[in-house]
């Protein structure tokens, strides 16, 4: 694991990662796999980041294996800087979304763009390079959680190492480990929870200083005091850079920006969290089943649930 082994592979492992991340964090595994060879090839040009303005204008976009369309009139924009929070049902195409950004597919119609440079000419290398992505599961190597965090970027040093740790999040726990930054994680280490891991993939992530960051919220089961933490993650994260996060719970996307609910392929509403409580939509009823308030949701999400 010295830094000269690191060195020379560290472009191919990012790619292994990529797409083993990429395949993990879809729903139908087999599928992603089996279409690899219709993903779009990596020409194109070199992406050029000037203030990190995302937009989806008008966007459809139907898998080649699937009869329907998965996504149909998507638009939204990320502004520099801004934390837009993605939310919606399961299976509504919130990650179908953010894997058009990273040009692992093509919009059928309208375009993705980034600084309005539509993405889908440019190189996935470029795009990757500029852009982080953090999956629902992220992978760690057996290795320490500094070499996890590091392996990303040259030469890091425990400071910088350090420094991500904290945006993340990660640094508390870390610390409370007998080991701390030197706690042998990944197969056959220490095993940690989805959250936990997810908050290394998050500082691995910020390590590498990327413009834009794509954050798919770990599914899994947390206590009230980690989705606290995430919550204040991803708070940090917005501010310098351009943030899309999928989230799972509301709660952990309710200081964003703009907040963008899909439904069935479909943007069905967007806004502030307080715009969306005002509106008594989709959003609102998710948020009533999200903090108990079970009595107050509206018949129509009742008998959809029921459906
Ligand atoms: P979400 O992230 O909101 O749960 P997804 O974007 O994963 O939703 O999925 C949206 C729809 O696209 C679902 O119906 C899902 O089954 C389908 N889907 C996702 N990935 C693929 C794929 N690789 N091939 C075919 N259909 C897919």
């Amino acid at each position: 694991y010295s830094k000269s082994f690191y060195g020379p592979i560290r472009q191919l492992m990012l790619d292994v990662l990529d797409s083993y991340e990429n395949a993990l964090a879809s729903s139908k595994r087999i599928v992603a796999v089996l279409e690899t060879d219709r993903q779009a090839n990596e020409t194109g040009d070199e992406l050029d980041v000037r203030e990190g303005r995302i937009e989806y204008d008008r966007v459809d976009f139907g898998y080649e294996s699937s009869d329907e369309q998965q996504l149909t009139d998507v638009s939204f924009t990320a502004e520099p800087g801004s934390l837009v929070g993605i939310v919606g049902p399961t299976g509504a195409g919130k990650s179908t979304i953010t894997k058009l950004l990273f040009r692992f597919y093509e919009a059928d119609e309208g375009a993705v763009t980034v600084d309005g440079q539509d993405v889908t000419d440019m190189s996935p290398r470029s795009l990757r390079e500029h852009l982080g992505y953090v999956s629902q599961d992220p992978f760690l190597f057996y290795g320490t959680i500094r070499q996890n965090i590091g392996y990303a970027v040259d030469d890091p040093d425990d400071d910088e190492i350090e420094h991500a740790a904290r945006l993340a999040g990660a640094h508390e726990f870390v610390t409370g480990l007998d080991d701390g930054y030197d706690t042998q994680v990944g197969e056959r280490g220490e095993s940690l929870s989805g959250g936990q891991r997810q908050r290394i993939a998050i500082a691995r992530a910020l390590l590498r200083e990327p413009e834009i960051l794509v954050l798919d919220e770990a599914t899994s089961h947390v206590d009230n005091e980690t989705e606290r933490q995430i919550q204040e993650s991803i708070d940090a994260l917005a501010g310098e850079r351009t943030t899309l996060a999928i989230a799972h719970r509301l709660s952990t996307v309710r200081n964003a920006d703009r907040i963008v609910v899909v439904d069935d392929g479909r943007v069905v509403e967007q806004g502030s969290h307080e715009e969306l409580l005002e509106r008594d939509g989709l959003y609102a009823d998710l948020w009533r089943v999200q903090v108990g308030d079970t009595d107050a949701v509206s018949e129509a999400f009742l008998q959809r649930a029921r459906a």
